[in-house]
């Protein structure tokens, strides 16, 4: 299926199914943190899009490597820090601990929740699309229930009530996202442009960017 068609298929899902499904699995947040810390050995790497970045620098000032480092995979690091190669998209940005830099531990509570992105939102549920899809392309864990077009993953929080306001709430967020990671799945494969340049290129919807989000020029 092209990202097209799979776009024009999120567009068509019904909201209220998708709410029908979250209700059926049940989902209340226990502030666990647990979606905003690494895992283990692992950092945390949640996407997060250009736009989005921009939101939350809006009201913070924050410069763009506060907010976002480029996805990992695939890149060559030295001391941690990614020093060569090609990248596709953004994660948001991590602490020492290989936590989101924007989990506040004393509070146990996400700093900008607000502003959070898409995938923040609607976390531990994807939308699958296509018959035989994984739901989201971004790494959430394992897929560990399934009603209709909802996927839900890893989270303490599931199978606990929640209201029809709330369910549909949630569900239209997670149709937007369903619909602006095609977006912007069709955004980064029409602005790809190979760079031979030194160090680390990332390719977003916008184009080529540097680590710090500068656009790399022709
Ligand atoms: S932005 Fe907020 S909700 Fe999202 S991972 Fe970070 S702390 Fe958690």
């Amino acid at each position: 299926m092209t990202f097209e068609a799979e776009r024009a298929a999120a567009r068509d899902v019904d909201v209220a199914d998708i709410a029908d499904a979250i209700e059926s699995i049940g989902f209340e947040c226990t502030r666990c943190g647990h979606c905003c810390r690494g895992l283990g050995e692992a950092e945390h790497t949640a996407t997060v899009f250009p736009d989005e970045i921009r939101e939350i620098q809006r009201e913070g000032a924050d410069n763009w490597r506060d907010v976002a480092r480029p996805m990992p995979f695939g890149l060559s690091e030295t001391d941690g820090e990614p020093t060569t190669g090609e990248t596709f998209e953004w994660a948001l940005q991590t602490d020492a601990c290989g936590d989101c830099t924007f989990y506040d531990d004393e509070n146990e509570a996400c700093s900008i929740y607000d502003r959070r992105p898409l995938i923040c939102r609607t976390y531990p549920f994807s939308l699958s699309i296509e018959d035989e899809g994984d739901g989201t392309t971004s790494p959430m864990g394992s897929v560990v229930d399934r009603a209709g077009p909802v996927h839900a993953h890893e989270c303490e929080g599931l199978g606990r009530d929640i209201s029809r306001e709330d369910a549909e709430e949630l569900a239209a967020t997670l149709k937007r996202r369903a619909i602006r990671e095609r977006e912007e799945a069709i955004g980064v494969r029409d602005n790809y442009e190979p760079r031979d340049v030194d160090g680390v290129v990332v390719h977003d919807s916008e184009g080529q960017k540097r680590p710090d989000g500068t656009p790399i020029s022709e």
